[in-house]
């Protein structure tokens, strides 16, 4: 990459990069790259390639990329939990898995009784522990990223799950296709995208943003916080400035707390979702399409969720 890929639309914006900073390519030879987590004490980025159903592992310590996990039960997004366990959403398996510090796997959750989920896709655990994920439909629509089969729920929803009594509880239910999601700081907002404008021209495209209600568990509000300028919004991280880094489909857009577009990290491959890593958390790695890439940046990841 020869050119700065830095595109600023706001002057704050800046001030959140380095001029002469250039992109990073970790790696290339995905079909669809997707679930990025990076683990501080192992010194490694995860990710998934879903249609290839396989999780990836990069290697910070020498740049090498290695295959974690094949068969992968067609994994989407992932998350680290508190306790710095894996936590998987996967398509295949309709389910909400954890890797546990003996490397064996829990199923944290399929759905109810009589009901699976459809295709978890992004997940994020707050510092209570519960996990909360999205559950749009796309690991069942084809045999693609997943297992075509029917739809066994009344719609594409927001889930908590209290991992301990394994009690599952749709806290928003008014999506077409929730995808990333992401707690402010405090954990007093969640944003959540929607991505119905792949099964519905003219469908949503934006960035919703809820209040946590006091009891920790609930929502409320869920306005439209940002709208996608170029393709879709899908996985999105914060930094500890309450900045929201938002994949698109020409780079990663920067949202101010406040919605404004600050600016974008130009990208040549549609980018599907990121995460901030690096010992000072200040290097966002970025998955789009074929590709990994990487960039520092002059702003670091918040520490909660984890991620
Ligand atoms: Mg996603």
């Amino acid at each position: 990459m020869n050119t700065n890929p830095f595109e600023i639309i706001d002057e704050r914006f800046s001030k959140l990069v380095f001029g002469h900073i250039r992109l990073d390519c970790l790696y290339t030879g995905c079909r669809w790259a997707e679930g990025p987590a990076y683990f501080a004490a192992g010194r490694y980025l995860l990710w998934s390639d879903i249609p290839n159903d396989r999780v990836m592992r990069w290697d910070e310590t020498d740049g090498s990329v290695s295959v974690f996990q094949a068969p992968a039960f067609y994994a989407n997004g992932h998350t680290v939990d508190r306790e710095g366990r894996l936590i998987a959403c996967e398509h295949g398996g309709r389910c909400v898995s954890r890797f546990e510090h003996d490397g064996s796997r829990s199923v944290l959750t399929t759905g109810g009784a009589g009901w699976r989920l459809n295709s978890p896709n992004d997940v994020v655990v707050k510092s209570d522990g519960s996990v909360w994920f999205s559950d749009p439909s796309y690991g069942i629509d084809s045999d693609y990223e997943g297992h075509a089969a029917p739809q066994e729920t009344d719609g594409c929803h927001v889930w908590r799950l209290e991992p301990e009594s394994g009690r599952l509880t749709a806290v928003a239910t008014d999506f077409e296709k929730p995808n990333g999601l992401a707690f402010s700081l405090d954990e007093r907002l969640l944003y959540v995208v929607d991505t119905g404008a792949t099964h519905r021209s003219g469908g949503p495209r934006h960035i919703r943003r809820f209040s946590v209600n006091a009891d920790g568990a609930s929502l409320s509000g869920g306005e439209i916080f940002a709208e996608s300028t170029n393709g879709l919004h899908d996985g999105l991280r914060l930094d500890t400035h309450g900045n929201l880094w938002v994949s698109a489909g020409d780079g990663v857009h920067c949202y101010a707390p406040d919605a404004t577009l600050l600016g974008k990290i130009r990208i040549p491959e549609v980018v599907s979702n990121v995460c901030f890593g690096g010992i000072k958390r200040n290097r966002l790695f970025i998955c789009a399409s074929s590709s990994v890439y990487a960039v520092y940046l002059n702003a670091a990841g918040a520490l909660r969720p984890a991620s």
